[in-house]
């Protein structure tokens, strides 16, 4: 089943000029690293490539190589020949690079989140995966696709963001061993490594400081809490990359089993940010009740309502899974 969708997709690739390397909004490391990674494989065949990302390329990937390709959507639609959504559940989480194809003869959809409803053209979802990037380096090693230096180092990027440093549980020997294969291809790991984790702006660790002074401990201390007011935000002058990952903070404390962040948005509305360290705790489940989705073990949703609001609807829905009385 693999290979037939896998040469599939491959015809789609190779048969077609024009293409569109596209994915969610609020791009994460696997988000980014995967259509800088294809969409080099595409340059290398001679295609005519557009890799657009809503929210354009973030400072902190900018180090990745072929990293001035990506950019925001054209503000005038354009017909491609296909379309590709990277690492995407939700067709509509492309936001406005959605909108930016007029027209696409294919649409491609590979993914890893298993709320992939499967929209497009050829869908290849493989909720096993760690990262969207390994399926990719999947398909680039079975078809024969183009894999440069700057191509293996764009997938280490995907590969060890979503994996969060090769430590999350769906971290599997086929993902050391393909690790392997893009180390032997030139990824220089200390280097990609110190770029990824070390080299934070130090606005994000003044943002750290004021987010603990917000904790909250709730059931027992199994689940964790801290929240971002939009006026903080601004105090602090940080941008909305700053938080990915200070999650893992609370994650990381003992006894914690569901850590939660809120994130006040503009025009009403939250970002709520969820994990588990517990496969008996589905976090997705909680944020599909909310509109929202993502895995068992890291999920996420946008509600509407002020921080209070939202704060007190969310840690409900939590204690109906866990149960608070203790
Ligand atoms: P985050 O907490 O933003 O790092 O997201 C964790 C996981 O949840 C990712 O796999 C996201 O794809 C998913 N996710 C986050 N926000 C949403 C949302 N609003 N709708 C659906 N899935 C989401
Ligand atoms: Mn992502
Ligand atoms: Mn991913």
């Amino acid at each position: 089943m693999t290979n037939s969708k896998f040469e599939e997709i491959n015809r789609a690739l190779r048969q077609h000029q024009r293409f569109a390397i596209l994915s969610h909004v609020r791009p994460d490391g696997d988000a980014l690293g995967s259509q800088l990674a294809l969409a080099l494989s595409l340059r290398e065949l001679g295609k005519d490539v557009r890799v657009w990302n809503e929210d354009g390329m973030l400072e902190k990937y900018s180090f990745v190589p072929g990293a001035k390709l990506l950019s925001k959507p054209a503000s005038v639609p354009e017909d491609v020949d296909v379309a590709v959504a990277l690492d995407t559940a939700i067709q509509n989480r492309l936001g406005t690079t959605l909108t930016a194809i007029r027209s696409a003869k294919i649409w491609v959809n590979i993914d890893h989140h298993p709320s992939n409803p499967g929209y497009g053209d050829i869908v290849y979802v493989d909720p096993t995966a760690p990262a969207t990037g390994q399926i990719l380096f999947d398909l680039i090693k079975n078809q024969n696709l183009p894999l440069t230096r700057e191509i293996a180092e764009n997938l280490y990027v995907a590969i060890s963001t979503d994996t969060g440093s090769f430590q999350y549980p769906n971290t599997t020997a086929h993902t050391f061993e393909l690790a392997a294969q893009l180390v032997s291809a030139g990824v220089d790991v200390g280097r990609v490594s110190q770029q990824l984790y070390e080299n934070y702006p130090r606005r994000r660790s003044e943002l750290l400081r004021e987010l603990l002074a917000t904790a909250h401990f709730e059931a027992g201390g199994r689940v964790a809490s801290f929240s971002l007011s939009l006026n903080l935000a601004r105090q602090l002058e940080v941008l909305p990359e700053d938080n990915e990952g200070l999650i893992d903070h609370l994650r990381a404390i003992r006894g914690v089993v569901v850590a939660v962040f809120f994130e006040q948005l503009a025009e009403n509305k939250v970002r709520v940010s969820m994990r588990s360290k517990s496969e008996h705790v589905d976090v997705r489940a909680i944020c599909e009740r909310f509109g929202g989705g993502g895995h068992v073990l890291a999920a996420g949703a946008r509600v509407r309502g002020t921080l209070e609001e939202v704060k007190s609807k969310i840690m409900g829905a939590i204690c109906d899974v866990i149960g608070c009385e203790s």
